[in-house]
């Protein structure tokens, strides 16, 4: 079994998710006593959010960087960022090392391909949402083309994921918001959701919304899963 790394803690309570469903994953395919090999690299995500608010990338980008490097140099054959978000600067880590980067935008595209879907509504911090790295991957590599909630949406959206769900908090009344985003884009014609944010899960599932339902943060864990038992469905970067 190959050894999984992950760039962590943007926020821990995402992080936690990938960690029992990569688990769950290779127990369910593997059974008995069967574990995945992690190791994990986890942020203070303070450090992290820093950066963003002060737009420098480049230290973003360095700070990842160095953290998969020594991910690799530990023995992870394979490396993922535990974050929509910080796929901002994937390519600047990729570039970085030797061993492949499994891309949440890729193996989000792939999922929606499958499923034949096309016009997704796409829910995310405001820099994934407002900024073009991961549409454009969409776009690029599947053909796929994001929606995005309105000014307001956008805004309900991207002040839940930090002001509440990246610190433990899961309200009803943000599941309401959520909820009506959703049905607004609906009557837009979107035909699905991305949870294009590794918390976002927490809040809402395909029983809440309108639409089906493609999460980021389990598509995520299970390709890397089936990447580190050598089954693999979508190619790493
Ligand atoms: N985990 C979130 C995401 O998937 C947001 C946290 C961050 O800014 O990295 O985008």
């Amino acid at each position: 079994m190959e050894v999984i790394g992950l760039l962590g803690g943007m926020s821990w309570e995402s992080t936690a998710t990938y960690y029992n469903r990569i688990n769950q994953q290779i127990r369910a395919k593997c059974g008995g006593l069967a574990s995945a090999k992690i190791l994990l690299h986890s942020f203070n995500f303070e450090d992290v959010v820093a950066l963003q608010k002060r737009g420098d990338w480049d230290g973003a980008a360095k700070l990842l960087s160095n953290a998969a490097r020594a991910l690799e140099w530990s023995g992870a054959g394979i490396i993922l960022i535990c974050t929509n978000t910080m796929h901002k600067v994937a390519d600047d880590v990729a570039r970085r090392i030797t061993v492949p980067l499994l891309h949440i935008g890729d193996v989000t595209g792939a999922a929606l391909a499958k499923a034949g879907k096309k016009k997704p509504l796409l829910l995310a911090t405001a820099y994934t949402m407002e900024q073009n790295f991961l549409k454009s991957r969409y776009a690029e590599n599947f053909g796929i083309e994001a929606m995005i909630p309105d000014k307001t949406g956008r805004q309900c959206v991207h002040d839940t994921i930090f002001g509440e769900l990246c610190q433990g908090i899961v309200c009803d009344q943000s599941r309401t918001r959520f909820v009506d985003i959703a049905q607004k884009a609906k009557q837009q014609g979107a035909d699905s959701i991305i949870l294009g944010c590794t918390e976002i899960g927490l809040l809402v599932s395909e029983k809440d919304l309108p639409l089906p339902v493609f999460d980021t943060t389990t598509l995520h864990a299970d390709a890397a899963a089936d990447w580190a038992l050598g089954r693999a469905a979508t190619r790493a970067a």
